[in-house]
């Protein structure tokens, strides 16, 4: 489907995402929480393609709901009660405008593996366990955390690109990247709800604090250095630093 088919299924379904997400919210209460279900349910998208329990237009669709509740229970959670619906309106171009055009392109770059035979529908020879995928799926054991926490961005680029993790070329890996679109984005989402809240609320300055542990990358750790800055001025976590996604920068306002 070309940007503008999903763009305009998205804007038909919008209440609809409003009222799911806020369910989905209720039921979560934290960031952390939704992110982790939303891993578990990456996996069993893709595993539901792969193994043939649905068809390509319903993980099509599937992965554009799930990408919009997800980003919209994320703004719930910032937001909390402060005049919710008035803000989740002007998060809501946001999120479009952020996910849609490279789930777009996501999207086109997996049926074309799927196509050329690249991703075999059916194909169960690689186990998604053998890979430390998620660590969300519920029952299973989580191993070699601690390993993957320690290696840099850079690193862990390397390590992705020489399993062929990084271009969803394998089921394993599409479900990684499916998750980063459903699960840590949830993160940025989380930040920009609070934003929209310190806002309302008067705040004059803000600040990007980076996690000091060794996988912060130079981006983020500019950010904090530069330190108070007036509110807006320093993109959200995720935005202009090379993680993206995988950002945990928290900010702060005064
Ligand atoms: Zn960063
Ligand atoms: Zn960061």
């Amino acid at each position: 489907m070309d940007l503008l088919s999903l763009v305009s299924m998205a804007t038909k379904r919008r209440s609809d995402y409003f009222a799911q997400a806020k369910t989905l919210a209720r039921k979560y209460k934290e960031q952390p929480s939704l992110e982790e279900r939303m891993k578990a349910e990456s996996l069993g998208l893709v595993k539901g393609l792969r193994d043939k329990l649905m068809k390509w237009g319903e993980y099509e669709r599937t992965i554009l709901d799930k990408t919009l509740v997800s980003a919209l229970a994320a703004c719930i959670l910032g937001i909390k009660d402060d005049n919710l619906d008035r803000k989740l309106e002007k998060c809501w171009p946001i999120i479009v405008g952020d996910m849609i055009p490279p789930l777009t392109k996501f999207l086109a770059e997996t049926k074309e593996y799927i196509d050329s035979g690249v991703l075999r529908l059916g194909d169960q020879t690689v186990d998604f366990a053998d890979y430390n995928l998620l660590g969300a799926v519920p029952g299973a054991i989580d191993l070699g955390v601690e390993e993957i926490e320690g290696i840099n961005p850079e690193e862990e680029g390397a390590l992705e690109a020489s399993q062929g993790r990084s271009q969803g070329k394998s089921w394993p890996s599409l479900a990684d990247r499916v998750s980063r679109y459903l699960a840590t984005p949830t993160f940025a989402f989380y930040n920009l709800g609070l934003y929209m809240v310190a806002q309302d609320q008067g705040f004059k300055e803000m600040r990007r604090v980076a996690k000091a542990d060794k996988k912060v990358c130079v981006d983020c750790k500019n950010y904090g250095e530069r330190g108070w800055a007036p509110v807006g001025e320093l993109p959200m976590p995720g935005k202009g630093c090379r993680c993206y996604d995988r950002c945990r920068c928290y900010i702060e306002y005064r």
